[in-house]
């Protein structure tokens, strides 16, 4: 068990009061425990998940040396420069079907595409390449080399080595390849429970009567979405009032259930309310002032279980989830209220760290590069994500333009936008064709 005390000694030049955001990263990387529990799954199921050990190939892909088009195949030997070839055809090798002749000097064979290639044939040549007379067909000069359209045995994977490694998420191409192996079930590791609610008593859930002031909830929307998307098991535990006994409830039953907790809402400075003050009782937390915009305020900590057993919630927690849970504290990410800051705080800090909680070797998407079509101002000493909008310029690179307006709560923008301009710590203000880091929202969304 590692407290974020202990953390926080590790790391030179921690300042939780002006923390900046690659510390942040560092930080929740240290206090991640990844996951460990696995479980054996069909193909179907495996989408998404996250393999729990090497998948050695118990084959090699492919099988055979094989013709990656409809042709003839032939002895490469025979093709010389400058000189066409003619060639008697002596018989046809289809898929599926080895073709078990001899071939001589001058002959050849026609071939379908994934056929094995006959014994001493190491070459196909495609049918629209050559004229055919009878028997015989006529391959002109200079449009073969020795070994072209043949795939070898094993191109795709070799026998006993590792196709996949622990820790890859498996994508739509990754259960390709393991269904190409004759796999019908991989072991992976379990999924994450993800607990999340909003806080306030400003916030009303939908089907509430409006009242003066107060506001719809939509982060526990946004953050059902992001969690869903990365495969996480969601428990949405709704609006929770600002009062000690509601949300002692809340944050009981939410970790006795889950590996992680998400709130939003009441961790900025001055915020009058029991949220912080009921982290602080249950866990062991944080809170950071971070040198980013937006999302500045954000708590982060974990809940260790066994304290709780004695709380008079505890009795209400489901047991289905309860009893799964194998790790002993819940995570603790307390995000603030706006909208958008939430959406950047998941997408920079709790997508990365929840990643690497389902043991997910990748955590961090890669940035593209793209040239401002506007001026940006930025000032040094934070780390700005502005929601822009990246398209393709005349010429074919990408270029990006900001949204506009980039208030924290202007949920309509974030929806515009199809990537975050990230502008580093030390950077300072954009000119109009300097190039900028891009992060598409498609990459993590
Ligand atoms: P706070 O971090 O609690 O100071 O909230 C900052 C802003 O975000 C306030 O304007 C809140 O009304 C708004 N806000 C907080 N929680 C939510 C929510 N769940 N849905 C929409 N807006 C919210
Ligand atoms: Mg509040």
């Amino acid at each position: 068990m590692t407290t974020l005390a202990q953390i926080a000694a590790e790391l030179a030049g921690y300042d939780p009061q002006a923390l900046r955001a690659d510390m942040v990263n560092t930080f929740l990387a240290k206090l991640v425990q990844p996951v460990t529990d696995s479980e054996n799954i069909g193909i179907f199921q495996a989408l998404g998940r996250v393999l729990a050990v090497d998948l050695v190939s118990p084959i090699s892909v492919p099988a055979h040396d094989n013709s990656a088009m409809d042709g003839y195949a032939l002895a490469g030997a025979q093709l010389s420069l400058g000189k066409p070839l003619t060639l008697r055809l002596v018989g046809t090798a289809l898929a599926g079907k080895a073709w078990q002749g001899r071939v001589a000097a001058g002959e050849c064979v026609k071939i379908m595409t994934g056929a094995i290639m006959p014994a001493g044939l190491d070459t196909v040549v495609p049918q629209e390449l050559v004229s055919v007379a009878g028997d015989q067909i006529t391959l002109a000069a200079g449009l073969l080399r020795c070994g072209d359209n043949r795939r070898r045995l094993g191109e795709d994977l070799q026998q006993g080595q590792p196709a996949l490694l622990k820790g890859e998420l498996l994508t739509p191409a990754a259960l390709g390849l393991v269904a190409s192996l004759g796999i019908q079930s991989v072991p992976v590791l379990r999924r994450l429970k993800v607990a999340y609610f909003s806080t306030g008593d400003e916030i009303l859930s939908l089907g509430e009567a409006p009242r003066e002031g107060a506001v719809y909830d939509s982060n526990r929307y946004t953050v059902f979405g992001l969690l869903t998307r990365l495969g996480c098991e969601v428990i949405d535990m709704g609006v929770v009032p600002d009062q000690p006994d509601l949300l002692e409830a809340a944050f009981v039953q939410a970790a006795l259930q889950a590996d992680a907790i998400i709130t939003s809402g009441g961790v900025s400075v001055g915020e009058a309310d029991y949220t912080k003050a009921m982290m602080k009782k249950l866990g062991d937390v944080t809170f950071w002032r971070i040198a980013m915009r937006p999302g500045r305020p954000m708590a982060v900590g974990q809940i260790f279980r066994d304290k709780l057993a004695s709380s008079p919630y505890a009795a209400s927690a489901d047991s289905y989830h309860k009893s799964s849970i194998a790790t002993g504290s819940a995570m603790l990410f307390g995000l603030p209220g706006n909208p958008v800051a939430v959406m950047v705080t998941f997408l920079a800090f709790v997508r990365p760290a929840l990643l690497r909680l389902m043991g997910c070797s990748a955590s961090a998407p890669p940035l593209l590069r793209a040239r401002s079509s506007e001026a940006i101002r930025k000032k040094p000493g934070r780390t700005e994500y502005q929601r822009g909008i990246v398209s393709a310029a005349p010429d074919g690179s990408l270029q990006v333009q900001t949204t506009g307006q980039q208030g924290s709560g202007v949920l309509s923008s974030m929806v515009r936008a199809n990537g975050l301009i990230v502008l580093h710590h030390a950077q300072g203000n954009v000119a109009v064709g300097d190039e900028v880091d891009v992060m598409m929202l498609s990459s993590v969304v």
